[in-house]
This record gives C-alpha cells, sequence and structure tokens, in this order.
C-alpha cells in the first residue's frame, strides 16, 4: 500500500477478529465482531475508537453477511450517523474499510430507500400494502419484533 500524499480521507483500513457467541456480550472489545447466529445480529464497536456499540441485525432488510469460513463481510456499509463520529465504513474480510462521508442529502436517500426494502419486504410477507413507516430505522426493528411475534 502507497502512503498518502495528500490530506484525503483515506485512511488505512482497521482489522478486525470475529467471535462467534451466542448472547452479545455487554462489554465489547475494540476490533472485535462479535455474531450471534440464534440472534441473528451481530455488534461491534466503532471502529473509529469512540467506543460506541455498533449493532448490525442481520435480516433479509437488514445487514446480509458472509462468512467465508475464515472472515466475515457485513453489507451494506455501516453508517454511523447518528454518532458524533459519523464514522462510514463498510466490513469487507474482516477489515472495517472507511467509505467517503455522506453527505445529509445521501443520509436521507439511503433511510428512504431501507424504508422502501422494508416496505416491499414486509408488503410480499404479508400480501398487503402498508402505511409508510417514519422513524425507518425503530420501525423496522418494531415491525421485525411483530412479524416474529405473528408468525
Ligand atoms: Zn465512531
Amino acid at each position: 500500500m502507497s502512503t498518502t500524499k495528500t490530506r484525503t480521507n483515506k485512511r488505512p483500513p482497521v482489522t478486525l477478529e470475529h467471535e462467534f457467541v451466542e448472547f452479545i456480550p455487554d462489554a465489547l472489545a475494540e476490533r472485535t465482531l462479535y455474531v450471534s447466529i440464534p440472534f441473528a445480529t451481530s455488534a461491534h464497536l466503532c471502529v473509529c475508537g469512540c467506543g460506541t456499540k455498533v449493532v448490525t441485525p442481520i435480516s433479509p432488510t437488514g445487514w446480509h453477511m458472509l462468512f467465508d469460513g475464515d472472515t466475515i463481510s457485513l453489507r451494506p456499509s455501516i453508517g454511523n450517523w447518528g454518532f458524533r463520529c459519523r464514522s462510514h465504513y463498510w466490513v469487507v474480510r474482516n477489515q472495517a474499510v472507511w467509505a467517503g462521508p455522506m453527505s445529509q442529502e445521501d443520509i436521507e436517500k439511503g433511510r428512504h430507500r431501507d424504508r422502501r426494502l422494508t416496505e416491499a419486504y414486509f408488503d410480499e410477507i404479508h400480501g398487503e400494502p402498508k402505511k409508510p413507516a417514519q422513524a425507518a430505522a425503530r420501525k423496522k426493528k418494531r415491525r421485525v419484533r411483530d412479524w416474529f411475534r405473528f408468525s
């Protein structure tokens, strides 16, 4: 890898270790990606070092996880715009690769897309149109819970 000549947002990727657990522990270690298959969720501390816990639920409309037998990749990217650091990175083969900062407009677009995907997914399951969600993330969680309860 070449060294950066100009001051850009290019930061070196952060190497993560992964740990399969049943329950996500309360205290997470830095640079460790915890994955709970029974609860279809994963969590880690924001890789910028700010110490914020990032929970990435694994679901058809949430994150998708790829385990290649050695390393883990997550999709889509992890955008911590709710945090002060506003970190944005991809987890690719146990490496947190920094993505560009997102403008507020991009963030809104992303949220809108998430919401549409979620709507489409649940419409498909229930076979009926749903009212548009408002607080996408929170609502999504609630809906996932409802879905589990009713099925
Ligand atoms: Zn952070």
